[in-house]
């Protein structure tokens, strides 16, 4: 039976029994109590209390998606980067990228066009992924740490990394690359939270809430050092390319 129309029905029956009741000169009836036992427990007052100012839970890994984490971005003014910015450079590639690059910051062309390693360097990191791993640009996911240009390049302060951060963090979950390379220094000291230098960081996998991460030189360097870059580079990104294609 339909339960909409099982309830009608029990609602016209229990009417015509209070009516019935009522012929008989029956006021009030009784009231009968459930069993203490299935009565529910009573809930503290401290715990029915909603919190005036309660987090926004973090969304477990591969729960919201790019376009969640870009609307819940907004216009973002959470750090004084804001101030001097063109465009927010969220990040661009694939949403389900198996490879992942993340720099420090957008600079000029980043910030004119709105879009992550656009210029010189960018063109550099294109070639290493084009050329060097044999893959469409667009198959992988490039973001940075901030998502505002610094003025003059300079590198992101902690309060600012500390407030875009989390964004990033979300693109990660989101995204759930197999791999992520972090573009120079700034880039690998805040996603693995040290002040190691990239000298020691590079060339070996670390731990970025269970994806392997390599720090590599910033394409930018290389441009300044072509020598030395070009060939760390090269032998980072080879053992990226081998992790990529064991599994
Ligand atoms: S750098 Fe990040 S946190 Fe700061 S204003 Fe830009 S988007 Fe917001």
């Amino acid at each position: 039976m339909d339960p909409r129309l099982e309830l009608a029905d029990l609602a016209r029956q229990t009417r015509d029994y209070l009516r019935y009741m009522a012929s008989l000169g029956v006021a009030r009836l009784p009231r009968v109590d459930p069993p203490a036992d299935a009565r529910p427990e009573p809930v503290p007052d401290a715990l029915n209390a909603t919190p005036i100012d309660a987090p926004t839970p973090a969304p477990a890994a591969g729960t919201e998606t790019l376009e969640d984490i870009r609307a819940d971005l907004g216009d973002c003014r959470r750090c004084p980067l804001a101030a001097g910015r063109a465009h927010i450079v969220f990040g661009e590639g694939h949403p389900r990228a198996g490879l992942m690059f993340v720099g420090e910051g957008p600079g000029r062309d980043e910030d004119m066009q709105g879009r992550p390693f656009v210029g010189r360097a960018g063109a550099l990191l294109t070639d290493i992924i084009v050329k060097g791993i044999q893959m469409p640009r667009e198959d992988c996911y490039i973001a940075n740490v901030v998502k505002c240009r610094p003025p003059e390049n300079r590198d992101p302060l902690p309060d600012e990394a500390a407030a875009c951060l989390p964004f990033l963090r979300r693109q990660i979950a989101a995204v759930r690359p197999r791999v992520i390379v972090a573009l120079g220094r700034v880039a690998a000291q805040y996603l693995l939270d040290t002040q190691a230098p990239l000298a020691k960081l590079r060339h070996r996998f670390h731990d970025f809430q269970g994806i392997p991460l390599m720090p590599t030189y910033h394409p930018a360097y290389v441009l300044r050092n072509p020598t030395v870059g070009r060939r760390g580079t090269w032998e980072d990104i080879k053992l990226v390319i081998d992790r990529l294609n064991r599994d």
